[in-house]
């Protein structure tokens, strides 16, 4: 078996040389779908998945846009169509200086896997630009928001690719987008979802994501008679799926003690209450401040400048940052200090090496494409209403989002059990979101 996954690797890399994310994200998925795929002859010969780490379109474009001086500035614009075997492609934007083909399409090939395990009718892509929305002012981002639209508005449409957003894309991002489309296509659909309350937009979508993750992780530790009741939680990360994270992990009980940034990461021993999260939340949403200011506020707490907050003992350890801030050595760490459980709020922020020793110690841990699908799925509950065209109770979206993250729970259990008992999560979120797509791209042909 590993001289067959050894093949498909060398052929992954001698197709995508030097794009290590998405390298490391296709191997966990080849590690434990081929032998499924071995197992089961329906797939054999079908060459399925060299199909699907295979972009369907791959699209590049130049985005110039002008600052408030009049300076001219050019970035590169992506939209990576993944698969559209069981449905429009959809994922989210991401602008930060960091993007570039590798990442995206390493989190492209997640969404497709990820789409597919919250049993709505999604296709997987994902797109953004190395452009930096830090530092510039509400006009630069709407002329670079509309730059980017003028380019992507002809390559997606509510049931072509609906984008949403990502790291640096929220709702003020969101609006000048779809305000750009409306203007050039003259119509008023859900091309995008993440959309502001008062024009298409979900309840709940923007806590999502964070409730979701925490929703994920009440199931994993249900499954050992445990809750978040009386637990240390050590999360990372200060964005939306952090803050949303925090916020569900107090209201069941749980003591948040840690959030971070770029900059480092805060310690309140005491623990982060919603008073302290309401400031966090401002301090982000509202100001665009940096997490060392909570400590100028709440003076108990310390700042820790340019570290990740995994030294920190606790339960349970929440990534909610981004990509590879979690190493083998932070694993060691947290399983020294007794974690029980780690669920990805990020995509793909554990090493390959940290997810090892995690499944060696046999603790719960869950991979992101399966924990933190709790956003495109109510991303895809926001397309179901724009199409209907009315809008939900936050407690109908809530009850469907608990309901669809138990039914992925159920999945990951059917496909990720092993003989001894143990659930192995990133086989079965990976297998269970192979098949339902597997499936579909053999019904339509080659
Ligand atoms: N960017 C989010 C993700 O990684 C959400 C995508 C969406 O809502 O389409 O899943």
């Amino acid at each position: 078996m590993e001289a067959k996954i050894n093949a498909f690797m060398d052929e992954v890399r001698t197709r995508n040389g030097h794009e290590p994310e998405f390298i490391q994200a296709v191997q966990e998925v080849a590690e434990t779908v081929i032998p499924y795929i071995a197992k089961h002859k329906i797939y054999n010969g079908k060459n399925i998945l060299l199909r699907m780490v295979e972009p369907e379109r791959l699209l590049s474009f130049r985005v110039a846009w002008i600052d408030d001086d009049g300076e001219i500035h050019v970035n590169r614009g992506y939209r990576i169509q993944m698969n559209s075997a069981i449905g429009p492609y959809k994922g989210g934007l991401r602008f930060h200086p960091s993007v570039n083909a590798s990442i995206l399409k390493f989190l492209a090939f997640e969404q497709v896997f990820k789409n597919s395990l919250t049993t709505l009718p999604m296709g997987g892509g994902k797109g953004g630009s190395d452009f930096d929305p830090k530092g510039k002012s509400d006009d630069e981002v709407m002329r670079f928001c509309h730059a980017f639209m003028i380019e992507l508005c002809r390559h997606i449409g509510p049931n072509t690719d609906v984008p949403a957003g990502d790291i640096g894309v929220g709702a003020r991002e969101i609006g000048f987008l779809f305000g750009m489309y409306k203007k050039i296509r003259n119509e008023f659909t859900g091309v995008l979802t993440g959309k502001g309350l008062s024009w298409g937009g979900s309840k709940i979508r923007p806590e999502a994501t964070g409730y979701g993750t925490v929703y994920f992780a009440q199931n994993m530790l249900q499954t050992k008679n445990e809750d978040f009741e009386g637990k240390t939680v050590v999360i990372s990360g200060s964005g939306n799926v952090a803050q949303y994270a925090a916020e569900k992990v107090i209201r069941l009980g749980g003591k948040v003690v840690t959030l971070s940034d770029s900059g480092g990461y805060i310690y309140d021993a005491d623990g982060i209450d919603e008073d302290k999260l309401a400031f966090v939340m401002d301090l982000k949403n509202n100001k665009r401040g940096r997490i060392s200011e909570y400590t100028d506020k709440y003076t108990s707490a310390k700042f820790h400048k340019g570290k990740t907050p995994w030294d920190v003992k606790c339960d349970i350890a929440l990534p909610c940052a981004t990509q590879n801030e979690l190493h083998e050595e932070d694993a060691k760490n947290l399983l020294d200090n007794g974690c029980m459980c780690v669920a990805e709020g990020a995509n793909m922020p554990c090493t390959a090496e940290a997810v090892h020793l995690f499944h060696k110690k046999k603790i719960l841990f869950a991979p992101g494409k399966a924990s933190n699908a709790g956003g495109v799925a109510t991303s895809g509950l926001e397309m179901s209403q724009n199409s209907l065209r009315i809008s939900w109770t936050r407690e109908e979206v809530d009850e469907r989002l608990k309901g669809i993250m138990e039914d992925i729970h159920d999945s990951c259990i059917e496909y990720g059990k092993e003989k001894d008992g143990y659930c192995n999560y990133v086989k079965g979120a990976n297998i269970a979101g192979f098949v339902k797509v597997a499936d579909a791209m053999l019904a339509q042909g080659v």
